[in-house]
């Protein structure tokens, strides 16, 4: 399993606001190289599948309804330790407890519209990374 690559959504709020330039502007300067992106929208199907593991959650029907109201930037990092680097620079799921100058403390609004996704594991950054692009749409 490689340990240099993530996976990110910037999620429908990030788009919807404008914040695309700025978001991959702080990725960039993070030391983030972009291996592959798109503008893309998830259908209900998809967000329901991308978000399986929260199924029983009482957020589930919210954040598929979230996730698919607009489209998203979808786009696989690399960078060495990619995974942790990634859940820094975006900051604690909810933006009120993310750290000062993260990409959550600048631009989400709520523990639901968090502007940003980042994969938890080097397993799930694979998963997720093949569920949204094929082999050639990496470079
Ligand atoms: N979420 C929510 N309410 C919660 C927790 C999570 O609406 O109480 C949403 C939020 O958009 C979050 C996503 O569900 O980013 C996935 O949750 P997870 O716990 O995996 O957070 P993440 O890994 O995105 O920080
Ligand atoms: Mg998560």
């Amino acid at each position: 399993m490689r340990t240099d690559r993530t996976f990110t959504m910037l999620k429908p709020d990030s788009v919807e606001k404008g914040y695309i330039g700025a978001i991959l502007e702080k990725i960039n300067a993070a030391g983030f190289k972009i291996v592959a992106m798109k503008l893309t929208q998830m259908t209900r199907r998809d967000a329901m599948k991308f978000y399986e593991v929260h199924k029983e959650r009482p957020f589930y029907g919210e954040l598929v309804e979230y996730m698919t109201r607009g489209p998203i930037v979808a786009a696989i990092l690399e960078k060495e330790n990619a995974v942790a680097d990634f859940r820094t620079l975006i900051g604690a799921t909810n933006p009120a407890d993310a750290a000062e100058g993260t990409i959550r403390k600048l631009y989400a609004t709520s523990i639901g519209e968090n502007a940003i996704h980042g994969s938890d594991s080097d397993e799930n950054a694979a998963i997720e990374g093949a569920f949204h692009f094929a082999g050639r749409e990496l470079f």
